[in-house]
């Protein structure tokens, strides 16, 4: 859609995603972005750029972009005929964010979050939680786990 004058709408993602580049090093974004492609890799042994917008709910432009600025910054290589592959520190990322993901997801759910909600909470805190936080969460989990579990016996 491009209106007579001459402003396409992907010109405003374009601004917007400049700004975004601007932030930091590496974003939230970036981190999600990690973790869906490791994810697909995983799963289904390659990751396709529909499938990344598909699951990231963002427009192929975008994608094209921030698959550049990952590879850029060496979390990944992409070559157009042989598609994308992790590096070394882009997978360390990505299993730290669904580790991440994994541990406030099941502590949501430990306190009685519905499942939905859980993930959706997981999934924007994850990228904040200083790693000793998080150690002690999972402490936390696992005294709790060890509590309950004779009852159950
Ligand atoms: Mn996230």
């Amino acid at each position: 859609m491009k209106n007579e004058s001459g402003v396409p709408n992907s010109r405003l993602e374009f601004i917007r995603d400049a700004n975004v580049t601007k932030k930091e090093e590496r974003t939230d974004r970036m981190e999600d972005y990690l973790e869906v492609i490791y994810e697909l890799i995983k799963q289904k042994g390659y990751a396709t750029m529909i499938d990344i917008s598909n699951y990231l709910n963002v427009s192929s432009p975008s994608v094209t972009k921030m698959i550049q600025r990952l590879d850029e910054s060496g979390y990944l290589d992409y070559e157009k005929y042989r598609g994308i592959r992790l590096t070394d520190d882009g997978i360390k990322i990505a299993k730290s964010i669904h580790n991440r993901h994994e541990i406030l997801a099941q502590f949501f759910r430990m306190i009685g979050v519905d499942e939905e909600i859980a993930n959706n909470d997981a999934e924007g805190i994850e990228h904040h939680l200083h790693h000793e936080t998080l150690k002690k969460l999972e402490d936390f989990m696992t005294a709790m786990k060890d509590k309950r579990s004779p009852n159950k016996d």
